[in-house]
């Protein structure tokens, strides 16, 4: 994280933009205790797509359904996330929904069919480590809807997720070969969001054989991991996003964070001592 403020991730944001980087802006939070967060939430959001319009940044937003009031209330999520989709609208900007552990997998899809069809500028995550994504894909994409493919970042048992990485991994590869010609036909965005350059690489090959130019193809990394990669493919003519986090509520994010790569634990330890 840049910092905890907004502030701070607006900087990067501008830092960013003269590498030739885009940045995806999240404030941290989810499960919200009560629709007046949720409202607060969204009051928040809706001024920044102002202030990044104003800005002139390349930036777009990415929102977690639970930060919105799912748990407590769908038709009240909705309406938040009608909201922003009109204030992305609006700016000419981006609204993704984050996809969450997978008690929320059906009601965020549901979310994002019904926003889908009045609302061409927003995005939804999807997890390549469940098994049902590929049946959640084959029926998205008559909604030519926006996908970013993540492998996944909570727990879930091996009843519903790949459990060993090779098959995430797999599983991934085989999602981009399924998507990749509805990217080239236009009908989808696809943003590739993972730090696993050897994966790009391989994805990238048979974008190339489809005949899809690198600048058609997005990639997407979180603030702070493997900066130098993203740089790179920016360079390499690769349209590139940044995840940039910000805000207090950063305990549960930090620890998948920390989950994803034990290492980290260890780095934490040395900075400590
Ligand atoms: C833009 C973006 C949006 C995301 N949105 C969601 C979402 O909505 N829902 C969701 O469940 N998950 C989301 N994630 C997280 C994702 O699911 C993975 O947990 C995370 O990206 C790590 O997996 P990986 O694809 O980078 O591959 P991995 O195979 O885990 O990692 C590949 C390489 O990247 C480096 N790396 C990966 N993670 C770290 C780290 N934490 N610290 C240091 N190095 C690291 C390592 O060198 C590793 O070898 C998002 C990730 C990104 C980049």
């Amino acid at each position: 994280m840049p910092g905890e403020g907004l502030d701070a991730a607006l900087k990067a944001a501008v830092e960013f933009k003269a590498q030739g980087i885009g940045s995806l802006l999240t404030r941290l939070g989810e499960n919200v205790k009560n629709l007046s967060e949720a409202g607060d939430v969204v009051e928040h959001y809706e001024s920044l797509f102002a202030r990044v319009a104003q800005d002139g940044l390349d930036a777009e937003i990415s929102v977690k359904p639970t930060q919105l009031g799912l748990d407590i209330d769908p038709a009240a999520a909705y309406s938040n996330l009608e909201r922003l989709a009109r204030a992305a609208a609006k700016t000419k900007s981006f609204l993704w929904i984050d996809m969450e552990g997978s008690a929320y997998t059906e009601p965020t899809l549901d979310l994002y069919r019904r926003l889908r069809a009045d609302h061409p500028r927003t995005g939804i995550a999807l997890q390549s480590y469940l098994h049902r994504t590929v049946d959640d894909v084959v029926k998205l994409l008559p909604l030519k809807p926006a996908i970013r493919l993540v492998k996944g970042a909570y727990a879930e048992p091996p009843a519903i997720a790949f459990a060993a990485k090779k098959d995430v991994d797999a599983n991934y590869l085989a999602l981009c070969t399924l998507m990749l010609p509805h990217v080239k036909q236009g009908k989808l965005r696809l943003v590739l969001a993972t730090h696993d350059v050897e994966l790009i690489a391989r994805i990238e090959r048979i974008a190339r054989a489809l005949g899809l130019e690198r600048a058609r193809m997005e990639v997407a990394m979180l603030y702070g991991i493997r900066a130098d990669q993203q740089a790179r493919l920016a360079r390499e003519g690769f349209v590139v996003k940044d995840l940039i986090s910000y805000g207090d509520a950063w305990y549960a994010w930090y620890l998948r964070r920390l989950a994803e790569r034990p290492a980290n634990v260890l780095f934490v330890a040395r900075q400590l001592f």
